[in-house]
């Protein structure tokens, strides 16, 4: 019979489990992601201003990973793999308790960003916020409390941007071919909940941002 050495957590009796090793230390399984938790603050504390390295790559994904097994995965990383979410997390702040990272999702034509923070305090994962790269006519009309009639003559006498939904639809329709999903519905298809006709206007976020700037100057 194979022998286990005892779990390295301080205090602890058991015996570590066979796939429970953190760079040289083995642990029992309860006490498994504690260890990748201390690891990852240890790594994060080595690591110089701006910088990241391999072994914090590797415990970021494994933390993750350790995370989703206990918890639902919060919106916006659900069908993410934890090596998925380590290639395309864009970090934004790194410390020994938080780490702020956010991930473009193509679920829909519209591409949308989400922020999440992963507490390294409290061993968990939160969505913090989505933002869309664009927003149509009827939501920009909303938000700044215009007409829809409005939104399109400032778009038609170029004071404010937009974009045809037919070229945000083609490009998200070729990746999707392109990664192998050809069954995806073609997103102008009128038969779809969410259809949006090809010729709709599509406004930048940042033309959101613009324009909520300008009215807070005035
Ligand atoms: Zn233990």
């Amino acid at each position: 019979m194979m022998k286990f050495e005892p779990c390295q957590w301080p205090g602890c009796p058991a015996p570590s489990g066979p796939a429970h090793f953190v760079y040289g230390r083995a642990y029992c399984p309860q006490h498994y992601f504690s260890g990748i938790r201390l690891a990852f603050v240890e790594e994060i504390r080595q690591l110089k201003e701006g910088q990241t390295s391999t072994r914090f790559r590797s415990l970021f994904k494994r933390y993750i990973e350790a995370l989703l097994a206990e918890k639902e995965a919060p919106e916006g990383l659900v069908r993410l793999t934890a090596s998925q979410i380590q290639g395309r997390a864009v970090l934004s702040l790194v410390s020994e308790e938080k780490i702020l990272f956010s991930i473009e999702r193509h679920g829909s034509f519209i591409p949308t960003t989400y922020q999440f923070e992963l507490s390294i305090k409290d061993m968990a994962v939160r969505h913090l916020s989505a933002k869309p790269h664009y927003v149509t006519v009827a939501e920009f009309a909303e938000r700044f409390e215009l007409s829809d009639r409005k939104i399109r003559a400032l778009i038609k006498v170029g004071r404010l941007k937009a974009t045809r939904a037919s070229v945000l639809q083609d490009m998200w329709y070729s990746l999707m071919v392109m990664s192998g999903r050809a069954s995806v519905p073609k997103p102008w298809d009128p038969a779809r909940l969410d259809f949006t006709p090809r010729n709709a206007h599509l406004i930048p976020f940042s033309e959101v941002e613009r324009f909520a700037g300008l009215e807070e100057s005035q």
